[in-house]
């Protein structure tokens, strides 16, 4: 019996109604319980009397008894609640504004209470909605040193009146009646090299710890294990890749490469030759390329690229690049066709918003292999695009196709080609080798001689006058500008309506007569094109846009990149437009509008722009600043899911449970000696690797 295979119906004092609410908070089977860990823990040592209170203290917490509840309306039509509490050194007052009455029902005269926020003193001291949790009297009260761990609590847990305590006590039930059933899946050997207890004994920590020493090495092995899975998944695939048969192999670069390579317009940076041959060398090998090129906004990876492809169709075989969006798939098709005008290679372009006749015609040519080079967005493999011999997928931007998702893309394609994945945000260093784990590494570490550095300012509202005459003496002296707009909450609507007001009152405003054109992402794109074009071609001086032009555009030409409420991108997102300007021998500039902002951190965070142009240090800042789901994006975005542990914080556990990963693999590389470990791994990543025992 597997503690996934058991419902929550089946632990002691789980009712219908318990069960409806642990299922709302995603809890349906007994494993899911025993993995429900708590949000904090209260140590007694960290309880103060209240009397402990001074001006400005930060968060504290108490342990009090409720004496008094008191309702008021207010005049916004809440109820107002104040609760009086005391601990016998002092009395403290919390009170709600809002879900008042609802509380009160819940709290209980006489009572003591867990009560956490930060103090303020208004005739007498208060915390306005505290954290607030009724004490276990029974459990905790007469043993003074323990530790009380605090759930985290949805809406639909509380209404059914299941707070921290009933959790506990749940949980106790389900490790009295199936905890026997916890099968340790890390490798006794491992636990012993690290030290780890095993699964019961750490799982029972987490949930009623014995103190803070044992507490602290349980929550470890538990982030070790997260870890642990997560790489035994990159090492296999890594295995399953270098295992597959090549059937594209190069042995000289072609004739192709070279002209193009001999006639470009500029000479390669040491570093884009560097990795030029890596991927040459990839690609003579035996083994499939699978690959991945780093390099910052504008250090000239699509070069890169192009030269890669065309090693490939000077032996005969096709490549297909992904880009992120259709606009920059339009973008690689103008410039690779521009770069091989003078020999003879056939490019093609696939779009989701071409012609029906016209797409049927261009994917015939992928079918019988005229197309040597097909250019389009990650559709093209979504949707099954027949090649006849695809050689080479790269993937521009891999950031945005997420770090698992990887693996569907390519298998989609039915094929076995070389893979180059190439990201524009710079992963953190340390961060790349275990996310991207399974790849080879190339960086690019260093631009093209003779860029100018990007000068970047943070400016508030009032000093939008001056910047908007900034960009027009700009304007009259030939060059153009960038205006772009954040996405104003989800709606696609509103975010429309920021750059649509934006351009109305721009163009008829301190731009008048100025030639301006609004770009939006809702566009069909041939009119996008249309726009992109012109503003190229410099008959548009500025573009006002939503963040469409976040990725790869072009134009030398365009010295200001003004955004609108900085505050609300991310440092990766805004080092991402900045690098849209500074692309000609022009200084440019970037200027980062701060809204209504009364948050220090925000200002602090955006001001790291100012500081550094350096795309790995600022994507190690906003990754540690606002954590890997917002960094990667979306949920989607494939990154792994990681309940505790912390891509950054826990850099040294993830290490350790990277060479450990390997290492097993390597005595056995489908777990057949660790059936447990191999069952659970397909369990849990049957989508994403198998571990099979073909023997
Ligand atoms: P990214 O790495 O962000 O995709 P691109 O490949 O778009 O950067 O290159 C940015 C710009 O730099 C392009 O206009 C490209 O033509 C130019 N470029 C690339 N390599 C060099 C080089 N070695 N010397 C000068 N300019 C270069
Ligand atoms: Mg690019």
């Amino acid at each position: 019996m597997k503690l996934s295979e058991i419902d929550i119906s089946q632990v002691k004092d789980v009712g219908p109604v318990r069960q409806k609410a642990l299922n709302s908070a995603g809890i349906f089977t007994v494993e899911d319980l025993l993995y429900y860990f708590p949000r904090r823990y209260i140590d007694r040592k960290t309880i103060q009397p209240i009397s402990n209170i001074l001006m400005n203290s930060p968060e504290m917490t108490f342990i009090a008894k409720l004496y008094k509840t008191k309702l008021f309306p207010a005049k916004n039509g809440h109820t107002l609640l104040n609760a009086a509490f005391s601990d016998g050194t002092g009395i403290l007052t919390c009170t709600w504004f809002q879900g008042g009455e609802y509380i009160s029902k819940m709290l209980v005269e006489g009572e003591e209470y867990i009560i956490s926020g930060v103090p303020k003193y208004f005739s007498g001291w208060k915390i306005d909605h505290p954290v607030i949790e009724r004490m276990d009297d029974e459990e905790n009260l007469k043993n003074t040193g323990k530790i009380i761990p605090l759930y985290p609590l949805t809406a639909a847990l509380t209404a059914k009146n299941i707070d921290s305590r009933t959790i506990r006590k749940l949980i106790n039930s389900a490790l009295l009646q199936f905890g026997h059933l916890l099968t340790d899946t890390v490798p006794f050997s491992l636990r012993q090299k690290r030290n780890y207890p095993d699964l019961l004994n750490s799982v029972r920590e987490m949930h009623l710890p014995t103190d803070e020493q044992n507490r602290s090495l349980a929550l470890k092995r538990m982030k070790y294990e997260e870890f642990f899975r997560l790489q035994l998944v990159l090492c296999r695939r890594r295995m399953n890749m270098k295992a597959l048969p090549k059937s594209f192999r190069i042995d000289n670069a072609g004739s192709l490469m070279k002209t193009v390579y001999e006639k470009l317009p500029f000479e390669l940076t040491e570093a884009q030759k560097k990795v030029v041959r890596e991927i040459y060398d990839d690609l003579k090998s035996d083994r499939l390329m699978n690959r991945m090129l780093q390099g910052d906004v504008g250090s000239g990876k699509t070069v890169v690229a192009l030269l890669a492809m065309l090693m490939m169709a000077g032996n005969g075989f096709q490549s297909a690049v992904m880009a992120p969006t259709e606009i920059l798939a339009e973008q690689h098709y103008k410039v690779f066709s521009s770069l091989c005008e003078e020999i003879d290679v056939e490019i093609i372009l696939l779009t989701g918003s071409m012609k029906k006749a016209v797409r049927e015609e261009r994917l015939a040519y992928v079918s019988d292999g005229r197309a040597q080079i097909v250019i389009g967005t990650h559709a093209i493999i979504q949707e099954g695009v027949n090649f006849k011999n695809l050689g080479l997928v790269i993937i521009d931007e891999q950031h945005r196709f997420g770090v698992l998702q990887r693996g569907e893309l390519v298998k989609k394609a039915g094929e076995t080609p070389n893979i180059l994945v190439m990201s524009a945000t710079p992963i953190p260093r340390t961060l790349s080798l275990s996310l991207y784990g399974d790849l080879d590494i190339s960086i690019i570490d260093s631009l093209p001689k003779g860029r100018k550095t990007v000068r970047t300012a943070v400016r508030y509202e009032q000093d939008m006058p001056k910047v908007l005459d900034f960009i027009k003496a700009e304007v009259q002296n030939g060059r153009q500008a960038y205006i772009v707009y954040p996405l104003i909450e989800k709606s696609e609507k509103s975010d429309l309506q920021a750059s649509n007001d934006g351009y109305e009152e721009l163009s008829s405003g301190v731009f008048k007569g100025i030639e301006m054109s609004l770009l939006t992402g809702k566009m069909k794109s041939d009119e996008k094109d249309g726009i992109m074009n012109r503003f190229k071609a410099g008959e548009i001086k500025i573009l006002i846009s939503t963040t469409v032009i976040e990725v790869g555009v072009d134009n030398p030409n365009a010295t200001v990149m003004l955004v609108m409420h900085s505050e609300r991108f991310g440092l990766s997102q805004l080092h991402q437009l900045r690098g849209r300007v500074g692309r000609g021998q022009h200084q440019s500039y970037c200027i980062l509008h701060l809204g209504e902002v009364n948050n220090d951190e925000t200002v602090a965070r955006v001001k790291v722009m100012e500081t550094t142009n350096d795309g790995f240090k600022i994507s190690e800042a906003d990754f540690e600043l606002r954590g890997p789901g917002e960094f990667f994006g979306e949920k989607q975005s494939g990154m792994p899911d990681l309940k505790l542990a912390h891509l950054i914080y826990d850099r040294d556990i993830l290490n350790a449970a990277r060479e450990d990963a390997f290492e097993l693999l390597n005595s056995d590389p489908v777990l057949a000696h660790h059936p447990d470990l191999r069952d659970i791994m397909n369990e849990k990543f049957r989508d994403k690797v198998q571990f099979l025992d073909y023997s």
